[in-house]
C-alpha cells in the first residue's frame, strides 16, 4: 500500500450480517446477495465470498459489466441485472448466463434480431413489476399481456417476478402496504397467465427485516449486509458496518491568528491553532459536503476546517501531534466513533451513498476474525473464491 488512507473491510463483519439476515427468515426464503457498484464500496469479489460463506444462493448487480467482472473472477452463480440492458447485448449475457431484468414487450421483440426463435440457449428472465416506485417496470394489465405472449416462447425461462417499495425505511408504512397489495394483484395476472414463474420477490434489506411476511421466495440484500439500516427504526437483527477509513497526518503545523486556511480563504484562524493536514480530498469521494463533520484523532473528535480539496483536508488539532499519527474518518477510537449513519444525515443522504462514493484510489485492506488479517495487496482472495463458489 503506497498511500496513506486506507479503508479496513471485516469479511467476518459481512458474513455475521447475512447469517443474522439468513437466520430472521424462513428457511424457504432464498438469499440474494447485490454486491452493485463494487459491493458498495467493499469490494465485490470479496462480499460475495463473506454472502456465500453466509449462504448466499443468488447475487444481483446493477450493470452488465459489473456481472462480467464477477464471471471473470470464475464466480458461477446466478446473477440477476438489476437493469434492463441494451437488445443487442443479449448474446453477451447469454454467454455469460446472465438473468436479465425484462421490463417491456418492445424489449423482446428488438432482443429477437439478435436471438431468434430457433437459436440456442435459454434465456433466464426476471420480470420486473412498477408497483409504485416510478423506476422501471410494468405497469399495467395491459403491459402484462402484452410481455407475457412473449414469454411463452420456448427459449424463454421465467425465473422471477418482482417489484421494488418506495417506502420501506419510513415509519409511515401506508404507502408500502399500497405496493404490496399491487404486487398482490400483479401476481395474480402472472398465476393467471399460465407461465411457469419460479420466484417472487419484493423485499430489499430494509423491507425483508422489517416485514418478513414480505419476504416471499427470496429478498435481495445489500445495505444490510453492510451493516445499513435506517437510522429512526429499531434494527431487529444485529447488523454491524464491516468498513472503517483512516489515514494518518502528513503535515502539521501553527496557524497564528487571523490566518487564512485553505482554497477562497474560507477559513480563518480566530486564534493561534493547530492544524493539521489529512491525505484525503472530494476526489476519494470525501465531498466538500462534508465540511462541518469531525474526524478521530488520539481517541478524540476534531473538525474538519476549511474547503476540502481534492486529495487533502485539513482539520484543527487541539495541540500538536506528530506527523504520522492516526486519524480515524470513519469508524472508532477508543470510545469515541464516526458511524456511516451520522456522516450520511449531515449531507442529507444514507449510508450507502458514503460508503458508495469511497472512490477506487483508497486501497481496501480486508481481514477476518477467524483468517488471518490479510492484505489486499497479497491477492490471494480470487483464487480462493473461485474455489469457495464452483
Ligand atoms: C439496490 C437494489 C436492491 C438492494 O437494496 P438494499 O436496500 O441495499 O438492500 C434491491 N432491489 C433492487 C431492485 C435494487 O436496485
Amino acid at each position: 500500500m503506497l498511500r496513506d488512507t486506507w479503508a479496513e473491510i471485516s469479511l467476518s463483519r459481512i458474513r455475521e450480517n447475512m447469517l443474522n439476515i439468513r437466520k430472521s427468515l424462513p428457511n424457504t426464503v432464498k438469499l440474494m446477495a447485490v454486491v452493485k457498484a463494487n459491493g458498495y464500496g467493499h469490494g465485490d469479489l470479496e462480499s460475495v465470498k463473506a454472502a456465500v460463506q453466509a449462504g448466499a444462493d443468488y447475487l444481483a448487480v446493477a450493470y452488465l459489466d459489473e456481472a462480467l467482472r464477477l464471471r471473470d473472477a470464475g464466480i458461477k452463480m446466478p446473477i440477476l441485472l438489476l437493469t434492463p440492458i441494451r437488445p443487442e447485448q443479449v448474446q453477451l449475457a447469454l454467454k455469460h448466463r446472465l438473468t436479465l431484468t425484462v421490463t417491456s414487450a418492445k424489449w423482446f421483440s428488438e432482443m429477437r434480431a439478435y436471438k431468434p426463435y430457433a437459436s440456442a440457449g435459454k434465456l433466464q428472465i426476471h420480470v420486473k413489476m412498477d408497483t409504485g416506485l416510478g423506476r422501471i417496470g410494468i405497469r399495467t394489465k395491459e403491459e402484462w399481456d402484452e410481455l407475457a405472449m412473449c414469454l411463452r416462447a420456448e427459449d424463454i425461462e421465467v425465473d422471477g417476478f418482482y417489484t421494488h417499495f418506495a417506502t420501506a425505511g419510513q415509519a409511515d408504512t401506508g404507502f408500502l402496504e399500497q405496493q404490496a397489495a399491487r404486487f398482490a394483484q400483479m401476481k395474480e395476472w402472472g398465476r393467471a397467465s399460465g407461465l411457469t414463474i419460479r420466484h417472487y420477490h419484493c423485499a430489499g434489506s430494509t423491507a425483508a427485516l422489517r416485514f418478513p411476511h414480505l419476504a416471499m421466495d427470496m429478498v435481495r440484500i445489500g445495505a444490510a449486509m453492510y451493516g445499513f439500516y435506517p437510522e429512526k427504526l429499531a434494527c431487529p437483527v444485529k447488523l454491524e458496518p464491516a468498513l472503517s477509513l483512516h489515514s494518518r497526518l502528513i503535515q502539521v503545523k501553527k496557524l497564528a491568528k487571523g490566518e487564512y486556511l485553505g482554497y477562497d480563504n474560507a477559513y480563518r484562524a480566530e486564534e493561534d491553532e493547530w492544524i493539521g493536514t489529512v491525505p484525503i480530498g472530494y476526489a476519494d469521494g470525501w465531498s466538500q459536503r462534508m465540511q462541518g463533520t469531525d474526524v478521530l484523532i488520539k481517541g478524540q473528535r476534531v473538525p474538519i476546517v476549511g474547503k476540502i480539496c481534492m486529495d487533502q483536508l485539513m482539520i484543527k488539532l487541539p495541540g500538536p501531534h506528530a506527523e504520522g499519527t492516526l486519524v480515524t474518518l470513519i469508524g472508532a477510537q477508543g470510545d469515541q466513533r464516526i458511524t456511516f449513519a451520522e456522516l450520511a444525515a449531515h449531507i442529507g443522504s444514507v449510508s450507502q451513498e458514503v460508503s458508495t462514493s469511497l472512490g477506487a484510489r483508497i486501497a481496501r485492506t480486508y481481514f477476518d476474525m477467524e483468517e488471518e488479517r490479510t492484505a489486499w495487496d497479497k491477492q490471494i482472495w480470487p483464487k480462493e473464491l473461485n474455489q469457495a463458489v464452483i
